[in-house]
C-alpha cells in the first residue's frame, strides 16, 4: 500500500545519497509515562542494537507529574544516549513533538509514542523504506479494532472532510508515527505556525512518502490522555489550520438566503397591494426570524473560530517552553557524525 506519487529519478538520487550508517534520533513525547518507560526502552533497544546504526533518544517530558523524568534521567545517566528535553508544563503532544525535533541530530528521525501503541519492531523496516530513497516512511493501522465503532467512524469522516477541504493529502489511519529524513525535519522547523496540528503539517510538507501497514496494540500500561472533547478540539484546529473553506461556505449560504429572502419579500408586497392589507403571518415571520438568526449565530461563531486563531498567531508566543536539558551519553561514532 504505496501513496507515493514521486517519480522514481528522486528517490534513485535520495538512494544513492544515503548514508550507510545514519544517525537515528528516536523523538519521544511522554506525559506521565513512568509505568511503561522500562518496557518502551527495553523493546526499542531491542530493536535497535541489530541494525549496527548509531543512535541516541530525545526524551520530551511534556510537564508530567510522575517519575517520568526522574527515570529517563536515571537512564541517561546510567549511558543511555541521547538527552531528555523538560518542558516547564504540559504543552501538549504537538508542541512536545516540535521541541524533540529542534533537539533531534539525527540524519533521521523516528517519531514513536512512549506507551508502545507505535511498535519498536517497525523501525527497521522504515530504515528500509528510508534507504530506498524515500524521505518519510509513516505507520498506517490495518485495523482499528482496538477502537470502539465511535471512534473508527469519527474518525474515518474525520479525514474524508479534512482531506476534501483542506486540498492536502492526509492520508487516513496515520499517526505521528513514522521515520523522516533530516530535509523533513528541517521543513517542519521553518513552519512558524502556533497551531501544531501535526498530522496536517506532515502532509503539507510533502516529500517522497511510503506507507508501512501495521497493527495498533493496546496502550501497554498507564491511561490514555485523550477524549471526545479533545479530539473534537483537535479536529477544529485541524480545519482551520488547514482551510478557509468554512469561512466561504457562509459566504454563499448568506448570499443564497438573502436571495430567497428578497424574492420572498417582494411576493409578501405585492400580495398586501393586490389583495390589501393582510395581518396574519406571524408563524411565516418567527420562521424568518428563527432561521436568520440561527445562520447568524453560525456564522459569526465560524468567523470566531478564525479570528481566535489569528489572535493566537499573532501573540507569537513560544510554542513551548524548556525548564532544563539533561544531557546523556553521546552515540558511537559513525560515518555521518
Ligand atoms: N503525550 C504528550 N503530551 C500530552 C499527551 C500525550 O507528550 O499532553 C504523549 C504520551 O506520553 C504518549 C503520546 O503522546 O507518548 C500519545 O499519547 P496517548 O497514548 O495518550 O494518545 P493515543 O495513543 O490515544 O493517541
Ligand atoms: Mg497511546
Amino acid at each position: 500500500m504505496q501513496t507515493d506519487k514521486t517519480s522514481v529519478i528522486y528517490r534513485t538520487r535520495r538512494a544513492a545519497s544515503r548514508p550507510d550508517l545514519p544517525l537515528i534520533s528516536i523523538v519521544v513525547p511522554a506525559y506521565n509515562e513512568a509505568e511503561v518507560l522500562d518496557h518502551f526502552i527495553t523493546d526499542t533497544q531491542a530493536a535497535l542494537e541489530p541494525l549496527g546504526c548509531p543512535y541516541e533518544y530525545v526524551f520530551i517530558d511534556d510537564g508530567s507529574g510522575d517519575r517520568t523524568a526522574d527515570l529517563i534521567a536515571q537512564r541517561l545517566e546510567a549511558g543511555l544516549p541521547g538527552r531528555l528535553i523538560g518542558l516547564s508544563r504540559n504543552f501538549g503532544k504537538e508542541a512536545a513533538l516540535s521541541a524533540g525535533l529542534a533537539h533531534a541530530r539525527g540524519d533521521v528521525a523516528v517519531i514513536i509514542d512512549a506507551d508502545l501503541q507505535d511498535p519498536p519492531g517497525l523501525i527497521p523496516q522504515m530504515l528500509e523504506g528510508w534507504r530506498s530513497g524515500y524521505d518519510v516512511v509513516y505507520g498506517v493501522r490495518v485495523d482499528r479494532s482496538s477502537d470502539t465503532l465511535m471512534k473508527r467512524s469519527t474518525a474515518g469522516l474525520f479525514y474524508r472532510i479534512f482531506n476534501r477541504l483542506a486540498h492536502i493529502d492526509m492520508p487516513a489511519n496515520a499517526g505521528d508515527f513514522r521515520l523522516i529524513d533530516r530535509v523533513v525535519i528541517e521543513a517542519l522547523l521553518q513552519l512558524p505556525e502556533r497551531n501544531r496540528f501535526m498530522k496536517g503539517l506532515f502532509a503539507w510538507v510533502g516529500f517522497p512518502s511510503m506507507a508501512l501497514p501495521y497493527e495498533r496494540p493496546e496502550r501497554r500500561a498507564g491511561i490514555g490522555k485523550w477524549n471526545y472533547w479533545k479530539l473534537w478540539n483537535f479536529a477544529i484546529d485541524g480545519f482551520t489550520g488547514f482551510t478557509t473553506l468554512p469561512l466561504r461556505i457562509w459566504f454563499y449560504g448568506g448570499a443564497l438566503v438573502a436571495m430567497l429572502a428578497f424574492a420572498y419579500a417582494l411576493f409578501l408586497t405585492i400580495r398586501v397591494l393586490v389583495f390589501g392589507v393582510d395581518l396574519p403571518g406571524y408563524a411565516s415571520m418567527m420562521v424568518g426570524l428563527l432561521f436568520f438568526s440561527g445562520v447568524q449565530l453560525l456564522s459569526i461563531g465560524m468567523i470566531g473560530e478564525y479570528v481566535s486563531r489569528l489572535f493566537s498567531e499573532t501573540k507569537q508566543r513560544p510554542v513551548y517552553l524548556i525548564q532544563d536539558v539533561i544531557e546523556g551519553s553521546v552515540p558511537a561514532s559513525s560515518s555521518s557524525a
